[in-house]
């Protein structure tokens, strides 16, 4: 049994439901192998314990957002390549070397750069070159009339880097609408004619990656080396009100739970929290929660009847999200006491609530409600 009696709100991971998701994931990519993306904490999982389950799962490759996060994956013993995708300033560049990482090129400045400060020094970089087939992010321009393809030959001649692998990114892959398609399309050829031209002029491009998780669920198995999904392995998409090419059985990994810790009546006319932008219109059961929006429960969910869960009935806020606390009407929910146990994600009895709700009260997406949680809330295993 999970002993949360000394806790106030805290977050269930389920870390082994990750080599179902895996799965789930392996039968819509074919060979295409999967890297995990543990960027961020991995949304708010645990980066740790999401890469070691990962790796149970048959993943053998992972990438993170900066260095910070990589070098933690290495004093946990994650052995397995690791890739950069975002920048790395020069001043950290030594530990690129000593931690054995794999850097984005970014850009061809970056590139040069990154070269120099390799030679000078004896060594060389490992990197994976980043294509712009359309996102404008980062990456060596490549599109519809702007193919800088002498910058990426010049990427891979030059003698300080070692460059294993090259990617790109899509900005629309969730969006089934014909242009979005049309789009997301013709950055895979305009990918696959950069390789074809790397090959021509007798370079090896490495190994070949684009697909994040809605690129996975709408477009399948495209032949790549790699892809790319954070979100999946999580067992969420980013909005579940998305309609999506492909029916996949994911298992939501995280539930997120706190306490009733006080209950009591209030009288027609009472207001409830911050701006009292609740009324009471009669005399309602008001429990107070230990969550707020500086444990990662958004405040823009305020007013919204966002509902959660206690003794498997729902229940709707009432009142502003404060930054530690909340409140919400029981009045319908009998015997609703200090301690009770309250879902704010995941399941209680037979009823569930996502946290796609949530997202969309706040108006985001999955990926942000995630990254939010924040230290306050710990994250418990219950792998079964
Ligand atoms: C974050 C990120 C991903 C993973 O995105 P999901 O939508 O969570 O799958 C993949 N590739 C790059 C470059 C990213 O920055």
């Amino acid at each position: 049994m999970l002993d949360t009696d000394a806790l106030r709100a805290w977050a269930e991971v389920d870390y082994s439901a990750i080599a179902h998701n895996v799965k789930e994931v392996q039968k819509l990519m074919g060979s295409t192998k999967i890297m995990g993306i543990v960027k961020a904490d991995a949304y708010g999982h645990g980066d740790i314990a999401c890469a070691k389950a990962l790796r149970d799962a048959g993943v053998d490759f992972f990438a993170v957002a900066c260095m910070d996060e990589a070098v933690a994956l290495r004093q946990a013993g994650i052995e397995e390549p690791i890739l950069i995708l975002g920048y790395t300033p020069p001043a950290r560049f030594q530990d690129l070397i000593d931690y054995d990482l794999i850097q984005s090129v970014l850009s061809l400045d970056f590139a040069r750069k990154l070269s120099q400060w390799a030679e000078k020094q004896g060594v060389k970089a490992r990197g994976h070159v980043k294509l712009d087939t359309g996102m404008n992010r980062t990456g060596i321009l490549y599109q519809e009339n702007d193919r800088n393809f002498d910058e990426l030959l010049e990427v891979y001649s030059l003698p300080g880097l070692r460059v294993e692998g090259i990617f790109s990114h899509f900005p629309v892959s969730d969006e089934l609408e014909e242009e979005s398609v049309a789009f997301t399309t013709r950055q895979m050829e305009l990918f696959n004619e950069a390789v074809e031209k790397l090959k021509a002029a007798g370079v090896n491009p490495g190994l070949r990656h684009i697909q994040n998780s809605y690129g996975i669920l709408n477009y399948g198995d495209q032949g790549y080396d790699y892809c790319r999904p954070g979100l999946l392995y999580m067992g969420v998409t980013s909005d579940d009100s998305v309609p999506i090419n492909s029916a996949p059985d994911f298992i939501p990994i995280l539930s997120l739970k706190t306490k009733v810790t006080m209950v009591k009546t209030i009288q027609p006319g009472a207001t409830v929290s911050y701006g009292r932008h609740y009324t009471a219109k009669t005399p309602r059961r008001i429990a107070s929660l230990s969550i707020g929006y500086a444990d990662g429960l958004p405040r823009a969910c305020s007013n919204q009847s966002l509902e959660v869960l206690i003794r498997g009935q729902r229940a709707a806020v009432t009142g502003n999200i404060c930054m530690d606390q909340c409140m919400v009407d029981v009045t319908d929910i009998e015997g609703v006491q200090e301690g009770d146990i309250v879902t704010i994600v995941g399941k209680d009895g037979s009823e569930t609530v996502t946290v796609d709700t949530i997202s969309r009260l706040a108006g985001t997406i999955n990926n942000e409600s995630l990254t939010r949680l924040t230290k306050r809330v710990p994250r418990l295993d219950v792998s079964l």
